[in-house]
């Protein structure tokens, strides 16, 4: 899976240059681009940006900040760490960013981490993308990040970690949006490599809210990381986990009695067992939908037939995120936009899907209430 990754280079002699301050190099206007978001939005339909209605207020629940890595920041930190990318240019990476599935994305995602390497790094990734959120209507971010994709490299997990809490803990004074940070093992490493990372977050545990599951999903089932889990529950941190993606239901059932999990991330194949539909329901569970992100991946051939409405009409407890935005054409917002022109969904299952994100959201309840209040009070 990571034999495609390009190889490290040498760490360049102006990491260490005197000079070099906290403040990172890199202008934040190059790595926020204004109008990068609206490839999926911008359909002739769409209003103009001057009368375009504030996006409505919304939670983003599954969100991998290493997804939010677009071209033009991995160009300018590629540039500012000395490390050669396998494309010449921005345009020809973007043209790169077609995926036969969900291993052929994760090849291009984890060779591009090679640009990741100092706090300020993960720093000015976490700004980059609160900044798009804002833009997006995002109020509170529940943020994925995946360490040993990076203590795999060589990156200390205290860089990645307390890089990306420095930009978080200025996202309310700056962005207007409150988060969270969920620290998510890769399923096609080991159990034990899961427990050593585990061990190794120890420290900042106050810096995080929830653990949770990701990558390469098929054979790799929920139940192998029953221990970390139960470790984490343990140690009073949440649990979610990615289930029902590309594997079956039954990875579903194995992440809610297995590793007890609070939230499902993706869980769109559920729908094809009942008895599981009637327990998500039930209980409630949320589920973090990213429809874009399914389109993109094969999961769902076209947006027209996503299951969202189904998954609505039977009474699950659905949400509408982002998932990997740069390279899945659309920030969640724009997820929304897709949703509603390619499903017909009318503006109140919007309302709902919003509402939804908050509900599902790991918030303290006056907060939650707020944040509901503001979407009762969105005019768009
Ligand atoms: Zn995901």
């Amino acid at each position: 899976m990571k034999g495609a990754a390009a190889a490290p280079a040498p760490a360049p002699a102006n990491l260490d240059d005197p000079s070099r301050t906290g403040t990172p190099p890199v202008p934040r206007a190059l790595s926020v681009p204004q109008n990068r978001c609206d490839r999926v939005a911008s359909s002739p339909s769409s209003p103009s940006a001057a009368t375009a209605p504030e996006p409505l207020p919304k939670a983003e629940l599954h969100l991998h900040i290493e997804g939010t890595l677009e071209p033009e920041l991995a160009f300018a930190l590629a540039a500012r760490n000395g490390v050669e990318l396998p494309y010449a240019t921005e345009d020809e990476l973007r043209r790169a960013y077609s995926f036969a599935d969900l291993q052929s994305f994760l090849n291009l995602y984890y060779a591009l981490m090679a640009v990741l390497r100092t706090e300020d790094d993960f720093a000015d990734l976490a700004h980059a993308y609160l900044a798009r959120a804002k833009q997006q209507g995002v109020r509170h971010a529940e943020i994925f990040f995946d360490p040993q994709a990076h203590t795999a490299r060589g990156v200390p997990i205290g860089t990645v970690i307390d890089g990306l809490a420095r930009a978080l803990d200025s996202a309310e004074e700056t962005y207007g949006i409150s988060t969270r940070l969920i620290m998510c093992f890769l399923r096609d490493e080991s159990a034990e490599s899961a427990l050593t990372t585990f061990e190794a977050a120890r420290p900042y545990f106050d810096r995080i809210t929830a653990v949770g599951l990701d990558s390469a999903e098929v054979g790799h089932p929920p139940s192998k990381f029953k221990e970390v889990f139960a470790l984490a529950r343990e140690a009073g941190l949440k649990c979610v986990a990615h289930a029902g993606e590309e594997g079956p239901p039954a990875y579903v059932w194995e992440a809610l009695d297995v590793l007890g999990v609070d939230r499902i991330d993706h869980g769109v194949r559920s729908l094809e067992d009942e008895r599981l539909v009637a327990r998500l329901v039930a209980d409630q569970v949320p589920l973090t939908v990213c429809p874009l992100s399914n389109v993109r991946l094969r999961v769902i051939d076209d947006l027209a037939d996503h299951p969202l409405p189904a998954m609505l009409d039977a009474g699950l407890l659905v949400t509408v995120n982002s998932d990997d935005p740069a390279y899945f054409g659309g920030y969640v917002d724009d997820n929304f936009t897709a949703v509603r022109d390619a499903l017909g969904l009318d503006r109140e299952t919007l309302r709902t899907l919003a509402r939804n994100s908050f509900r599902a959201s790991f918030l303290d309840e006056a907060t939650r209430e707020r944040y509901l209040r503001e979407v009762d009070a969105n005019q768009g």
